[in-house]
């Protein structure tokens, strides 16, 4: 019997195994931030303003904007208006709520609870008499927010294992630690060994700054980077998380590792050779965009897809309580 047009090219296909880590994509902070902005939409209206990408991906922000936010860099940006103002995922330095509320706007805060947990402990540290060395990447908005919670020159930013080893505080025994929640877990547990060492008096977290999603994401990368010829990581360029994980990768034994937005990114020369590819995606990446570059890895090759699981995720985090009551309420 002939066989199906259908089967035939899949005949001719060359075979690919693909292995997707799991976890990948949205976290739960990621999750309520896009939640609090269509609720907002959905409560209140368009347009509500949004103060920068809500969390950093392209095609969230663009779906987004579809609906009614608009998204702006400052609060100078948005006229006298009653409707809702909200904070991105990343954290906003305090000046921000404060200059929200001179200007009667009415806010509302998507910072992920966990990026919360790290402006409280800093706080905490600096009312009880410490400086604040802060592990992080310069620029980065959630490293803008944590510096921002407290006065000029309070926080040092440590960005790398040279920085630790050439910081002077100048009282060693006054010192804290805090982190950004999105690096690279062994880089930080790298410097965190060197500030402990040249200081040993340095008071840290009790449980990691680096939050459970990017963990679990690195640790899901690390499982299958050494059996992959090519690691994607569906991400954007300006995701701290997703960087991360290309760096994972490739310091994990897979020989090529690379960050695209979306399918139509995908650098077809690089899969010569490659018999397994493996993907993954950042944490404010949504699943649709794995599926387009699975959709597109199918088109030119017969695949056989292996998720490779290392952790199981069940955390959720609430939207705020003025989004939770009716609007008549
Ligand atoms: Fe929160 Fe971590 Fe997600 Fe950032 S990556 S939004 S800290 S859960």
């Amino acid at each position: 019997m002939a066989s199906s047009s259908a089967e035939h090219d899949q005949a001719k296909r060359p075979a690919l195994n693909v292995l997707l880590a799991a976890p990948r994509g949205f976290c739960a902070g990621v999750d309520r931030a896009i939640q609090i902005v269509e609720l907002a939409l959905a409560k209140f209206g368009a347009p509500v303003y949004v103060r920068h990408e809500i969390v950093h991906n392209r095609y969230v922000v663009e779906s987004l904007k579809a609906k009614g936010a608009v998204f702006v860099e400052e609060l100078d940006e948005i006229p006298d208006t009653d409707q809702p103002v909200i904070f991105s995922a990343h954290g906003v330095p305090k000046s921000v709520p404060l200059a929200a509320k001179s200007r009667n706007l009415f806010s509302i805060d998507a910072t992920c609870p966990l990026v919360f947990k790290v402006h409280t402990e800093a706080s905490r540290h600096h009312a009880e008499g410490r400086k604040i060395v802060l592990i992080g990447h310069a620029g980065h908005p959630e490293v803008e927010g944590t510096t921002g919670q407290l006065p000029p020159g309070s926080v040092t930013l440590i960005e790398t294992a040279a920085d630790a080893e050439t910081f002077e505080p100048e009282d060693a025994s006054r010192l804290a630690y805090v982190t950004q929640t999105t690096l690279s877990v062994d880089d930080t547990a790298d410097i965190v060994a060197i500030l402990k060492r040249r200081f040993p008096a340095i008071v840290g977290p009790h449980k990691e700054d680096i939050c459970y999603a990017t963990t679990n994401r690195q640790a899901a990368v690390k499982a299958i980077a050494g059996k992959v010829g090519l690691t994607i990581v569906v991400g954007a360029p300006n995701s701290s998380n997703s960087l991360r994980l290309v760096e994972v990768a490739e310091r994990s034994g897979c020989p090529k590792a690379i960050l695209i937005q979306r399918a139509s990114d995908i650098p077809w020369p690089l899969f010569d050779g490659v018999e397994t590819v493996g993907i993954t995606a950042g944490a404010s990446a949504p699943e649709t965009l794995v599926d387009e570059v699975l959709d597109a890895l199918n088109a030119r090759f017969a695949i056989s897809v292996e998720q490779v699981r290392t952790a199981n995720e069940r955390i959720a985090f609430n939207v705020p309580r003025e989004l939770r009551e009716p609007a008549d309420a």
